[in-house]
């Protein structure tokens, strides 16, 4: 979980630094099982053990931050405490928004969970809130709906999407798939320009008003259900 090194660990524990259960857990041989319920019986230096593999992470995703391990810059997962990102299995975002996306996204160690949710045949529903560049023409509800709409450089059309207009330059677009710039590119399909983007619902969650920029939080397990 990226606290350090078997040894490092036994070294730790021998000292006093872990506590099982309110009593000083210095036998390195004992072998715990690891339940979700560990964090509330065990403490690592005072404070209570991070959440156990098989966590989800919900995300407001700020501006300007790339969901990736590898480039310069800032990246999504420097808002996670920085022991996190030693942990193994490691931590990936669920499919990615572009840095210039803001809003819900979700991280995993489950890998499973992370290719259920991206899976096309799962139907998973993303909603978007974008702000465009021009008035809507009017076409634009029953093009994206057709799923008939063939994006520049692909071979096989977008399947349906349901477009909600909420003012001229304003609208709230769901889509099932995950292609790359999608929404960006469908506006843009019609001669318009997405000037911004911003990701309030995945499956049944809804980004929470309470969570600002750059906030996170565990979802518990009903919460997880809700994504299907
Ligand atoms: N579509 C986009 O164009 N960008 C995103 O970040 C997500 C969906």
């Amino acid at each position: 979980m990226g606290y350090g090194s078997r040894t490092e660990m036994a070294r730790m524990a021998k000292a006093g630094g872990i506590m099982l259960d309110g009593v000083d857990l210095t036998d390195v041989t004992k072998r715990i099982p690891i339940t979700p319920d560990l964090p509330s019986r065990m403490e690592i230096d005072g404070a209570p053990l991070d959440p156990v593999p098989g966590l989800v992470i919900l995300l407001n995703k700020p501006l300007g931050m790339t969901c990736s391990h590898k480039e310069d810059g800032a990246l999504v997962y420097d808002v996670l405490p920085e022991r996190w990102m030693r942990r193994d299995p490691a931590i990936s975002t669920i499919g990615r928004l572009d840095k210039q996306t803001s809003g819900l996204l979700l991280l995993t160690d489950d890998g499973d969970l992370l290719h259920r949710v991206i899976s096309p045949k799962r139907h998973v529903k993303k909603v978007y809130r974008a702000t465009l560049a021009r008035p809507l023409n009017g076409t634009e509800g029953d093009l994206f709906a057709s799923g008939q709409l063939m994006l520049e450089g692909e071979d096989k059309p977008l399947s349906p999407a349901e477009l909600e207009v909420v003012s001229p330059t304003e609208a709230l677009l769901s889509v099932t798939e995950g292609r790359y710039h999608q929404v960006r590119r469908m506006f843009a399909a019609t001669g318009n320009h997405v000037e911004a983007l911003h990701r309030e619902r995945l499956g049944g969650l809804t980004l929470p008003d309470d969570l600002a920029p750059g906030e996170w939080k565990l979802l518990n397990a009903d919460e997880i259900a809700s994504i299907f």
